[in-house]
């Protein structure tokens, strides 16, 4: 597992999480990790950031000083496995395996399993099964 983001984060958890996107580099702001090297903790979400907050990105690249204003709400659409580094993404769903193109992430069946990660008898055996609390979010 990756420790990007803490493990016990569910679905559930991650469905209330309010990411924003710099709508002039696509850099995203993530509660779950914060900004720690700028002082911010992880755990601090978007409306709470000081009105002074600048675009890491487009402040360190003199792009300007882009402040809050400058972001949008952004719903992540593909999720990666981080036992095998398969990505789910919600525009083309699983067909093959009856999920349809735009089901969102959060809406898998409680029983979804990484469709790669399932086949494989050795992943399996030190893994165990990887469901959706084995993916996280591709900030992409
Ligand atoms: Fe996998």
């Amino acid at each position: 597992m990756s420790k990007k983001e803490p493990a016990n984060v569910g679905v559930a958890i991650m469905a209330e999480i309010n990411r924003y996107k710099c709508k002039l580099c696509g850099y995203i702001y993530s509660p779950l990790r914060g900004e720690p090297h700028n002082g911010i903790p992880a755990g601090t979400p978007f409306e709470d950031l000081p009105e002074t907050y600048v675009c890491p990105i487009c402040g360190m690249e003199g792009k300007g000083k882009i402040g809050k204003w400058g972001f949008d709400e952004w719903v992540p659409t593909k999720f990666v496995c981080s036992v095998c580094g398969y990505v789910y993404d919600q525009n083309r769903g699983e067909p093959h395996r009856g999920i349809k193109a735009g089901t969102p992430f959060s809406k898998l069946p409680d029983d979804y399993r990484c469709p790669v990660c399932n086949l494989d008898p050795k992943i399996k055996k030190e893994f165990g099964p990887v469901g959706t609390n084995g993916f996280e979010p591709l900030y992409v």
